[in-house]
């Protein structure tokens, strides 16, 4: 007979259903689970002592950091057999090496903290996304995440150099190693970046700090289209070189749903656009000195027909201004109702005909569909999402989700792209893993699977197909 519950030396064990109901459902709130405990373990020795725990019950368990992934790999499944593993209580920065240029933070660490942590310290971590108040870096790491610096800094798993894993029997794996280079055979840690708790739960990471910019300058240009993004991209990598951290497109409905779910914040331009961009330099100098390279810039950019308008932030509060239309688009989207998310990527080379085509391919079987494009262009990632024709009931249109991503992802399969360019695949992509992915691939996956979690208790069902 399994015990309901885990022992006491596992850590705080949450059963009210008042305690454990935020971490049952989702960011999206589109999955709603149930589970036997949330445990929130202090201490890498309880994380390890539950997993025991866990295989030997064969009791599932669900890793969970902040809880804001958006494709459902945080949360259990309904049958209320998993335990959720929260991390929220392992949140300490064990060490800041500034010689090595590194932070080791416990997996719970909010992403804004550490950033704030090595602020303190005079340098920059350069991770940063729209939900860094509340997701944590183990989540960051299990999801690979992206956001708006990976133009210069990279992913996070480019940022990590080592970690520290409880492996599904409960062992304790310590590989928090500082190293640049290490070619010591098969890279373990690279196994744990981006499988989303299937295989393992991080609790500690050692991750790369930079030095911090003198100044941070944005400016926000109007363009016709993705093409001509494309090519202000070019030419802006050509003028900044490094200092070009940020290159973000936004088209204009999605400036649009910001202005009328945020009065706060209003379209930048008086005329409307196709596209904007929105750029932002990290100044080793002075903020005068990337305020006047971004004026060369846009100056440039006009003359060669490629930026319609251009406005340079003058002030912090201004560039705040910028980013704030950035961040709110997905929120907008979510108030102005369901929606169907894409989060794809492509070779830099063919967004702009990605987005043509698969316009024109959605507006035909689908009238009146409204695409609300935005995201990272300088990655080739776009957040490719849809919402039903105005006045077009929600559930009717996602009860279409299939046949919209069908024509989504096929698009991008035919553009050599990714399904998933930073979000995982975690339950909602998970059967279309099996359309778009090799055998090859989907078989080694399978292996990996099956040789770190033989007893299949580690997020059961998410990512794996
Ligand atoms: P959770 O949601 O708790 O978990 C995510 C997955 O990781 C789950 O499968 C979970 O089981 C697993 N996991 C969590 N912690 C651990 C651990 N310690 N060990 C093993 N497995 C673990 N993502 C981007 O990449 N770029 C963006 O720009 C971006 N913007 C976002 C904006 C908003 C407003 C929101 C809500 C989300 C955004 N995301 C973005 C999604 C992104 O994946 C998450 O924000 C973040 O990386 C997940 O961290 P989390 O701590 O919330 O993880
Ligand atoms: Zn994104």
């Amino acid at each position: 007979m399994t015990p309901a519950l885990p022992p006491a030396d596992v850590g705080r064990v949450l059963t009210a259903p008042a305690d454990t109901a935020p971490f049952l459902l989702d960011w999206r709130k589109r999955w709603h689970g149930r589970a036997r405990a949330v445990v929130q373990p202090s201490t890498v020795e309880e994380v390890s002592a539950l997993v025991r725990w866990c295989a030997q019950h064969r009791v599932p368990l669900v890793p969970q950091g902040g809880n804001t992934g958006l494709t459902g790999g945080s949360v259990p499944d309904a049958s209320g057999e998993a335990v959720v593993l929260s991390l929220a209580r392992m949140n300490r920065v064990r060490a800041i090496d500034t010689v090595n240029d590194t932070v080791t933070v416990e997996a719970g660490a909010v992403l804004a903290a550490v950033q704030a942590a090595a602020r303190e310290v005079g340098r920059l971590f350069p991770l940063s996304l729209a939900a860094e108040g509340s997701c944590t870096i183990g989540g960051n790491l299990s999801t690979n995440a992206g956001g708006t610096a990976v133009l210069r800094y990279g992913n996070a798993r480019e940022l990590c150099l080592g970690l520290e894993v409880v492996l599904p029997d409960g062992e304790i794996w310590h590989g928090l190693r500082g190293l640049r280079k290490d070619n010591t055979g098969y890279d373990l840690r690279d196994l744990f970046v981006g499988a989303e708790g299937t295989l393992g739960v991080i609790t500690a990471a050692t991750m790369k700090l930079y030095p911090l910019p003198v100044a941070q300058v944005t400016a926000i240009a109007a363009v016709a289209s993705p093409h001509a993004a494309l090519e202000l991209l070019g030419l802006a990598r050509g003028m900044l070189g490094p200092s070009l951290t940020g290159f973000e497109m936004m088209s204009d409905l999605c400036l649009s749903l910001v202005a009328r779910h945020f009065p706060d914040c209003p379209k930048p331009f008086a005329d409307a656009h196709p596209y904007c961009v929105l750029l932002e330099s990290s100044d080793p100098e002075s903020e005068a000195h990337a305020t006047a390279r971004f004026d060369a810039l846009m100056e440039r950019a006009v003359e060669h027909g490629l930026v319609a308008d251009a406005v340079v932030a003058q002030s912090i509060a201004q560039s705040r201004r910028f980013w704030a239309l950035r961040e709110n688009i997905s929120e907008a989207q979510a108030a102005e109702g369901k929606n169907v998310k894409h989060d794809i990527s492509v070779p830099i080379s063919s967004i702009g005909e990605f987005v043509e085509r698969t316009d024109a391919l959605l507006a035909e079987r689908f009238p009146g569909i409204r695409m609300v494009v935005f995201g990272h262009l300088g990655d080739g990632n776009l957040h490719y999402n849809v919402s039903p024709p105005e006045g077009v009931d929600g559930d009717a249109f996602l009860a279409r989700q299939d046949a919209i991503n069908a024509v989504v992802h096929d698009a991008v399969a035919a553009s050599s792209g990714s399904i998933s360019a930073e979000h995982g695949i975690g339950v909602l992509r998970r059967e279309e893993l099996v359309r778009y992915k090799s055998p090859v691939e989907l078989a080694l996956m399978r292996r990996i699977k099956q040789a770190f979690d033989p007893l299949g208790i580690m997020n059961p069902g998410k990512l794996v197909p």
